[in-house]
């Protein structure tokens, strides 16, 4: 029972996509979110929850994108919000409302924080309006994240990709006890000791996990082999490492806390 709660199959380079559903679709349990990364590769994400089962897509508009659209804020909300309609069955989050100051130049900082602070408060108004959960990307922004999700009070967000510490995660916590800390292959990675410390003591029931491939692969397969949803199975393995309850058990409910959280049944 395998639950990739992020993962882009589409972007692929050395693996054919049809193989990578199927090592991951051997389990008719196995469950996957293919996540599209701009406005280009919405309708490819869409097109492969339609295809595969188990498949599920998020809508979003990147930073990125909405900078150069910076002028027609509300007709990309709209465009957004009718894909979000159109496509309903197939779309399960708002993934992913972001802040990234580790991408943005020091020069147009301001302006850029702005930009994407008014994409990252409306797709959180849309998630509240659909009751989807918001994935949150962060990069070098935790307190501006922090504050956000304060202000906007929205219960239903998963950090993607956790990669910040213990306190940090109980922050969210104090904002919402349902938030999700979304473990990826960085977990596995010796290097990663606050995450694995996290990953160790916070409540199983706020524990997702996700692959993020192609990006990312999980030790041991780490500068290997170019990564993959199946590859979950080894970020599962090491947080049955890290922590104290039965491997069936953390199986068991990280599986079900993805389901819930995508309302999945
Ligand atoms: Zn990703």
């Amino acid at each position: 029972m395998l639950f990739d709660t992020h993962a882009h199959p589409y972007m692929a380079k050395k693996k054919n996509m049809e193989d990578i559903f199927q090592n991951f679709q051997r389990s008719d349990s196995n469950y996957l979110v293919s996540i599209w990364t701009d406005l280009k590769t919405s309708q490819t994400s869409i097109d492969v929850a339609k295809k595969y089962k188990n498949t599920f897509a998020t809508i979003w508009i990147h930073p990125t994108d909405a900078q150069e659209l910076w002028n027609d804020f509300e007709e990309v909300m709209k465009t957004l919000e009718k894909l979000y309609i159109e496509n309903e069955k197939y779309i399960v989050g708002i993934w992913e409302t972001w802040f990234d100051f580790y991408w943005i130049s020091k020069e147009n900082f301001q302006d850029q924080k702005i930009t994407q602070e008014k994409y990252f408060r409306a797709h959180i108004q849309l998630a509240k309006k659909y009751e989807l959960p918001v994935i949150i990307h962060n990069r070098d922004s935790a307190d501006a994240i922090l504050q956000v999700l304060k202000e906007e009070n929205y219960w239903n967000f998963i950090i993607h990709c956790f990669s910040e510490n213990l306190e940090f995660a109980n922050k969210c916590f104090e904002i919402s006890e349902n938030a999700m800390m979304s473990f990826s292959g960085i977990t596995t990675f010796k290097n990663a000791p606050e995450i694995q410390e996290t990953a160790k003591n916070i409540p199983l029931k706020n524990i997702l996990i996700e692959t993020d491939s192609p990006f990312l692969t999980p030790a041991p397969f780490r500068w290997k082999e170019e990564n993959e949803p199946i590859f979950v199975k080894h970020i599962l393995e090491k947080i049955t490492e890290l922590r104290s309850e039965s491997a069936n058990e953390i199986e068991k409910t990280i599986y079900e806390n993805s389901k819930k959280i995508y309302k999945i049944s």
